[in-house]
């Protein structure tokens, strides 16, 4: 890897990789080999915006291999650098390890404010990245597929698409060379929101482990929980969607780049969110108390604490003031080693990173089998299924002499369409990797907490494939 920095995102990576690293057995190279990233590259560009050039500056780094095609999103943001870029990149081979999902791990990112940019400009810039990426193999069905991070979306996921489309005309499967596309170019029901999702699922199967939520000093159930949400963006807004609408949790703190909202009876997200949308801030939204100081938020009285925004927003000069006992990491990195430490001895319980957010990579395997399959799921067995389950109902009340309550109906019949195919997927993997996770913290003495526990969990699996099959 570049040369660690004190403090950086790198820094906590590699300090929590190696914590964890020592509580297991491996064979020396393979611990050397699992903490540096294989491959980085490093790209500048031009772009003619108002008649002069503009240069531009890019990452793309591959952590593993040892399932191909790598998997990572590409970031677009002021703050993006290599290092940054690698320790992303790291954490995607964990966390798609962690989940089961057969990826190696990789990120991208381009030094960027697109904020700053026209629609037109964008789209250029965008382009043009993804034209540098291909020429290198880092956007390709079989070896590399981006996906939208901080910063990016479906649209720039679009684009990209088209220029391999354009580069492999005869490639049957170019539309798997990258995952977030809208649905109409071939993307999959429920992949925007499936991060967001991902978080909620995480936060439901922590609640059903009774022992889980006495280690956290909270009382059952996520209804009615106080939850403070940093950023509002992809993740975080679906989160708190969620979690307010279906789960019941009152989300009574919002924290964005210019400062935070907080409301004791709950914010309504939908309205922030399109207070945001069309303000470009939170400052001025009518129905909450404004802080300027948005990040003290992160430390006010809460249960529950989700930073879905940026990495290193907990660190070394707040983690002693956190009150929330959960913090859930919707974002990569949010805790550093440092902060982690100080929780940890606090009492507080961390859903951490490479299990919170991995929603969004395992919906992104949904559309990449999707892509390469040629059919929508679902298409084939839905009418069957569904004339199958109302036969069920119809002959059940026959037999009953009586009618099913509606509710009851309606979930017999829940057609089995792609969004429902893919939240059920998305479900049954969030829990059973959280089982698996918890089933190591707590059958081992040596191992502390859930990232702990993630991290062994994952390096074991890629460790178990490179010991056994590579070359
Ligand atoms: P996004 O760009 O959609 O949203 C980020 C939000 O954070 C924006 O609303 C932005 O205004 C806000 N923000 C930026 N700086 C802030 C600050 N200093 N304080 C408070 N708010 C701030 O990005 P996203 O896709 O939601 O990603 C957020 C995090 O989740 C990142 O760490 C990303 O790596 C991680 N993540 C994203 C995905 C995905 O599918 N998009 C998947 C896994 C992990």
């Amino acid at each position: 890897m570049s040369a660690e920095q004190p403090h950086s995102f790198m820094h906590s990576v590699k300090r929590m990789y190696d914590f964890a690293v020592s509580k297991m057995d491996l064979p020396t190279g393979i611990a050397e080999l699992l903490g540096e990233c294989r491959t980085v590259y490093q790209v500048r560009f031009q772009v003619k915006i108002n008649g002069e050039y503009q240069v531009f500056k890019g990452w793309r780094a591959t952590h593993s291999e040892h399932q191909l095609p790598a998997k990572g999103g590409i970031r677009f943001a002021t703050e993006v650098n290599q290092d940054e870029v690698e320790a992303l990149a790291a954490l995607m081979t964990f966390k798609c390890a962690v989940v089961n999902v057969p990826f190696g791990g990789s990120k991208g990112g381009l030094c960027i404010d697109p904020r700053a940019y026209s629609r037109e400009d964008l789209d250029m810039i965008t382009r043009r990245f993804a034209l540098e990426l291909e020429k290198k193999g880092y956007l390709s069905p079989a070896l590399n597929v981006p996906a939208p991070d901080m910063g990016t979306g479906p649209r720039e996921m679009a684009l990209m698409a088209d220029i391999y489309r354009t580069l492999h005309p005869g490639d049957i499967d170019a539309a798997a060379c990258i995952t977030g596309k809208p649905p109409e170019m071939g993307g999959v029901e429920g992949r925007t929101e499936a991060t967001g999702r991902g978080v909620q699922y995480a936060m439901q199967e922590f609640f059903r482990h009774s022992e889980d939520i006495a280690a956290a000093s909270l009382s059952p159930g996520l209804t009615g929980k106080r939850v403070v949400v940093q950023g509002l963006g992809n993740v975080g807004y679906h989160a708190a969607k969620f979690l307010e609408e279906e789960d019941g949790c009152l989300i009574i703190g919002i924290i964005e780049r210019d400062g935070g909202l907080w409301s004791e009876k709950g914010l309504n997200v939908e309205s922030v969110f399109a207070y945001l949308q069309e303000h470009g801030g939170v400052k001025g939204y009518p129905d909450a108390e404004y802080v300027a100081d948005g990040n003290s938020l992160l430390e006010a009285d809460c249960d529950i604490l989700v930073p879905a925004a940026l990495e290193s927003q907990i660190h070394e000069g707040n983690a002693e003031k956190i009150k929330a006992n959960l913090i859930v990491e919707a974002a990569n990195g949010p805790v550093t080693a440092e902060a982690d430490e100080i929780l940890r001895q606090r009492g507080k319980i961390i859903i951490p990173d490479m299990y919170a957010n991995a929603g969004g990579v395992t919906v992104s395997y949904f559309e990449w089998t999707k892509n390469l399959a040629h059919m929508q799921f679902g298409k084939m067995g839905r009418r069957f299924m569904q004339s199958r389950a109302e036969s069920a109902v119809d002959a059940l009340e026959q037999v009953m002499g009586d009618k099913f309550p509606e509710k009851l109906r309606q979930g017999f019949e829940k057609e089995a369409d792609e969004l429902n195919l893919v939240r059920s997927g998305l479900e049954d993997t969030m829990c059973e990797a959280y089982q698996e996770i918890r089933e190591i913290w707590h059958s081992r003495d040596d191992v502390p907490d859930l990232r702990t526990a993630a991290y062994i969990l994952a390096i074991g699996r890629v460790a178990h494939y490179y010991t056994e099959y590579a070359l």
